[in-house]
This record gives structure tokens, sequence and C-alpha cells, in this order.
């Protein structure tokens, strides 16, 4: 029994959330995004188990190629596009799709020699003001790609949301509202639809959606949890207890001596630390679960360890932590240290090892 953290995959999970997808979605092709290593969940066996997405998302072309190399055969979009012509080429070899989003692609893509079209996802910006063209652009844009020969015919249609997340914010529905104006008369398939989209605003819903957090089992929603919306968590984040010890009423615990016991009190030594990607910033009180209860993070988090209050429960060294996933929901962790989930599963760190469990 190692006593080091593991991230457990649940695979059965996994795909349960992507038919939930599809049920939320309903008629919808899904593209499914595994940019960064598939939010920490290990981007090629993400891909592997997930044969019944209809394409994969990435936000960069070595994440592309990587899949490729592995054996993925899926039609993969860079979301970002392609920043350099010089990278055509590989592109065309990949068979990778683009984002389009700014003038110097368009003359990139009229101007190059390729052995085959490059199927291209035309992105709008219809008000997130990072990526995407200005609406006024987007119909002669459409126009001169649909005429070369170096775009596949049927470019998609597509913009990103800045405030799905939040269902009282009313930027959603102008950016909507924004993108049908300024799409009426193109023919080709859209796609709009973010995690937050897919679940809080069906009528952006589309001809694809690119769902990234559902997938992995949590709400992309303010004040939400994945169980509201019957998602499962991916991951379980787990470590083991490497020692028990007492401390009398007022010894102070860890770096900067910055927790005191109030009271004679047992604590639980735990191996998983900022250096594992738990985060540093959590408060104390911060939970984790041992045998099914909670029980609170007391003093810093360091490098490799961490220490929890464990009251008179008997508890041993070997007794397996729980950090988040099963029981202890990320997006909890998340509000505690004021980020998001995204972040938390985004930064484990390569020294945690993943095992990957409910798989066919
Ligand atoms: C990351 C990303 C998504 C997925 O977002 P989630 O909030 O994780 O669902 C969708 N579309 C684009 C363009 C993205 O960059």
């Amino acid at each position: 029994m190692l006593r080091k953290p593991v991230a457990r995959i649940d695979v059965s999970a996994l795909k349960h959330n992507l038919a939930r997808v599809r049920e939320v979605a309903s008629g919808c092709k899904v593209l499914a995004v595994l940019k960064a290593n598939a939010y920490g969940h290990g981007m090629l066996n993400v891909a592997e188990q997930l044969q019944q997405a209809d394409a994969f998302g990435v936000a960069r072309l070595d994440e592309a190629l990587a899949l490729r190399a592995g054996g993925i055969v899926k039609p993969i979009v860079l979301l970002e596009g392609f920043f350099d012509a010089d990278e055509l080429p590989q592109i065309v070899a990949s068979n990778l799709q683009v984002v389009v989003h700014q003038q110097e692609q368009i003359d990139a893509i009229l101007a190059a020699e390729l052995d085959a079209p490059i199927r291209v996802w035309l992105k709008m910006d219809t008000g997130m003001h990072r990526l995407g063209l200005p609406p006024e652009h987007y119909q002669a844009a459409h126009q001169l790609l649909s005429q070369s020969p170096n775009c596949s015919p049927g470019i998609r249609l597509m913009s990103h949301f800045a405030c799905a997340d939040d269902l009282a914010c009313p930027d959603t529905t102008e950016q909507l509202q924004r993108f049908h104006h300024w799409t009426q008369g193109l023919s080709g398939e859209v796609s709009l639809a973010n995690s937050a989209a897919v679940l809080g605003w069906p009528h952006s819903h589309g001809d694809w959606v690119r769902p990234g957090l559902m997938l992995y089992g949590v709400s992309p929603l303010l004040g939400k949890q994945g169980a509201e919306h019957d998602l499962q968590p991916v991951m379980t984040l787990c470590s083991r207890v490497i020692a028990v010890r007492d401390v009398a009423a007022g010894e102070t615990v860890g770096y900067g001596s910055a927790w005191q016991a109030q009271q004679a009190t047992r604590l639980a030594v735990v191996a998983i630390g900022y250096g594992d990607g738990y985060p540093r910033n959590v408060p104390n009180g911060t939970p984790v679960l041992m045998q099914g209860r909670r029980f609170p993070v007391v003093g810093r988090v360091s490098m490799d360890m961490l220490t929890v209050d464990i009251g008179d429960v008997m508890i041993r060294p070997g007794e397996q932590v729980v950090l988040w996933g099963q029981g202890l929901p990320v997006e909890e962790i998340a509000a505690l240290v004021g980020t998001i989930p995204y972040e938390l599963l985004c930064n484990i760190t390569p020294r945690v090892d993943f095992s990957y469990m409910g798989g066919n």
C-alpha cells in the first residue's frame, strides 16, 4: 500500500456524464473538450474512454498531436486554431480542424498551398472580447473562406460565452442575439455552448455542444454541485495517513506555527501537499474525508503533507483520506479557497499516480 497521493479516475462516471450531455442536449453533436490534460484527468486515457463523443477539442497543437500519436482517430479541433502558417502542413497531415478567429489566420489559409482542405470553425466575438472576429467582419470572412479550395465545404459557425455560468446575467442572451443577427443567411453547423450553456442555456445548444467541465462530473454553474445535475465526479483525489500524533493545548502545528491547539488534540499527518496540487491556501477547517466522515485540516499545508484534527476517532497510519471527489465535491473545496474547480483539477502535478477504474 503506497502512502502517496492517487487520483482515482472513475471511467463509468465519465461515460455517465457524457450520456448526461446527450440527454440534456438531445440531438446535438458533442465535441468533448480535453485540453489541459483533460482537466487534469489524463488526456489520452480520457479520450480512449470517450468513444461516444463525436469530436475532441484541445487548446494547442501539441495536445492534438499527442492524441494522434496515441492512436486517437476521431476529429480533433484546435480551439485556438493555429498561430503561424508553418503549422498548416502538420495540421493537414494530422487531419486536425481549426478554429479561425482573426484575420491573420484567414490570410494564411488563403495563401497556403495545402495537400488537402482544412475544416474551419469560424469564431465570432459576440462579447467575450478574447478571441473571435468582430461581428461586422464575419460575413465577409465566411465568404472568403468558403470560396477557398483550402477550406472544407461547410464552415462551422461558432462563438463562446463569457458569463454562461451565471443564470441571472443578461450577457448570454445578448451574445446569442448578436450571433444570430450576424450569421443570418449563412449556412453551416452552429456551436456555442460550453458546459454552463449546455446546462443553463438550452436555446444556445445549436448543432454542436462543447462540454468540458461537466464531463468530469463537476458543475460549471455558480453555487451548484455536479450531483444537482445528475453528474458524477470522475476524479477522487486520495492519499494516506502517514503518522498520528498528539499535541498538547497551546502547542502549534506546521510552518509559521499558524495553528495552535486550544486543547489536547490528536492529529493525522496526511501524505499530500501543494507539491501534488492540493491548494496551499485552504483555510483551517477545510474538510477531508476518512471512514466516510469529515475532518478539518488544521495548520498550513506543506509541500508533501498536511495535518488534520481527528478528534477521538480511531484513525491509524495507512488510513485512506479523500481530499475531493466522491463524497466531497471539488466545488466545495474550490469555494473555500476562492477559486473555481477547473483550477484545482488542472493543478494536479505529475507526481500524483493515476488509477483508472470502472472501464470496460
Ligand atoms: C474550454 C472550452 C470549452 C469547454 O468549457 P467548459 O466550461 O469546461 O465546458 C468550450 N469551448 C471552448 C472554446 C473552450 O475553450
